[in-house]
């Protein structure tokens, strides 16, 4: 058996479900460069610009910003491990499977987990988050999920944070799928503890989970009374690598991942250099054009306009299809990969990612036609033709002719 095996190949994704997403040749090709050492001095300067860069997308001047090494799942388990202690409250918003996760949390660290609990689909609701806050005086934090991506909605987070600091609550803000397709605004929000992942809007390769910290979650933090049940995620050690102490220099505590940071960092850099701004402008206006060419052709969005993600469509599978084949033709004919339902949402909804280098106006159109072609093939009643046309006249504006005048606005 082992005599057969030989290099893989993978073949040639366009990676269009929940994550990840396209990652760009300039990445790929900084990860491909000779590895150093962790400690070796042009890599401490990587880390810097890195720290640097990753506040620039956090939209945030938290000292206490750094790449956990270690998928999103991590940052998530960074924040609660560190910051909730045996004993202390937490009121945990629950509008999807991310929620869920958190009450996990919560509880493994000796915590009690308050559920403020919403439909999938739907936002958390604030008036019961105020309740909630209300009814539990001393709650140490406030955690929500600002985009689920299990049903692709964006929740409230600027008033959320508000409410926990109204309550004296720290607040702890998943930002996996928003950073980078959607404003995240840490200090204008005053987030306490926010933690992301590489492989979705950033459009890096999965494995690191951006985290950042205000200052009162850092004094939190240092005001522990008892000590990190995790050694790994355990900042107070972290911090000995990622900063220079009071001129104690940076020492070793796990060997990071060099490759995969030169990656993050490119990254990092394609954001910089398009602008955030303009990073989020893009991912609604592709989102827009997604969702007018589904409509076109008889398909209907989960979520209501208001509330759903830029980066992340959930569109309701038509009577009669088969879920599984339908995914499998759109992988076999076109290289093309969608999600499915997560959770309450299984075999209900496909999950349609525009994040990153994910979301441009080929990926909309490929998806569109491609999606066409499978319910055509497996003879559901669409309205035919009209897909295209609809997302051509909001991507290049006029009638969709392709006209190229306007694709720069
Ligand atoms: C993907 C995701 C995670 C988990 O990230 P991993 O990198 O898979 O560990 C957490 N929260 C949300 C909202 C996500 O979309």
């Amino acid at each position: 058996m082992i005599n057969e095996i030989t290099q893989f190949t993978p073949p040639n994704r366009i990676l269009m479900g929940p994550g990840p997403s396209d990652v760009h040749p300039r990445v790929l090709q900084a990860m491909a460069r000779p590895t150093v050492g962790h400690l070796d001095p042009s890599f401490v300067g990587l880390m810097d610009e890195i720290k640097e860069l990753l506040r620039y997308v956090f939209q945030t001047e938290n000292q206490l910003t750094l790449p956990v090494s270690a998928p999103g799942s991590a940052g998530m388990e960074t924040c609660f491990v560190n910051l909730i202690e045996p004993g202390d409250t937490v009121v945990v918003c629950q509008n999807g499977v991310f929620g869920g996760r958190m009450k996990e949390n919560v509880e493994r660290c000796g915590g009690t987990a308050v559920m403020v609990e919403d439909e999938w689909g739907h936002a958390i609701d604030l008036n019961k988050v105020e309740d909630a806050l209300k009814a539990n005086p001393g709650t140490k934090a406030l955690a929500f999920v600002h985009a689920e991506t299990s049903t692709g909605v964006l929740s409230d987070a600027r008033t959320l944070c508000e409410m926990a600091q109204k309550h004296g609550a720290l607040s702890i803000v998943d930002a996996v799928t928003s950073l980078g397709g959607s404003p995240v605004m840490v200090d204008e929000w005053g987030a306490d503890a926010v933690y992301s992942g590489t492989q979705k809007c950033l459009s890096c390769a999965p494995g690191i989970s951006p985290v950042t910290f205000s200052s009162r979650a850092t004094d939190v933090i240092q005001a522990r009374k008892t000590p990190v049940q995790s050694w790994f995620l355990d900042l107070s050690l972290v911090m000995n690598y990622w900063t220079d102490g009071a001129g104690a220099p940076r020492s070793y505590h796990h060997t990071a991942p060099v490759n995969a940071l030169y990656g993050l960092h490119e990254s990092l850099l394609m954001i910089r250099e398009e602008g955030i701004e303009n990073s989020w402008t893009r991912h609604r206006r592709n989102s827009d054009a997604l969702r007018a060419g589904f409509r076109a052709m008889g398909l209907d969005p989960l979520v209501s306009e208001d509330i759903h993600l830029p980066q992340l469509t959930t569109l309701k599978v038509p009577e009669g299809v088969d879920k599984p084949k339908s995914r499998k033709i759109l992988l076999d004919n076109y290289d093309l990969e969608v999600g499915g339902g997560l959770g309450g949402l299984a075999g209900k909804v496909w999950r349609i990612g525009l994040m990153g280098q994910s979301s441009t106006p080929a990926h909309v159109i490929l998806c569109l036609s491609a999606m066409e072609g499978t319910l055509k093939e497996m003879g559901i009643d669409i309205v035919e033709g009209a897909a295209v046309p609809a997302a051509q006249a909001i991507l290049f504006g006029g009638d969709g002719s392709g006209g190229s005048s306007q694709k720069a606005a």
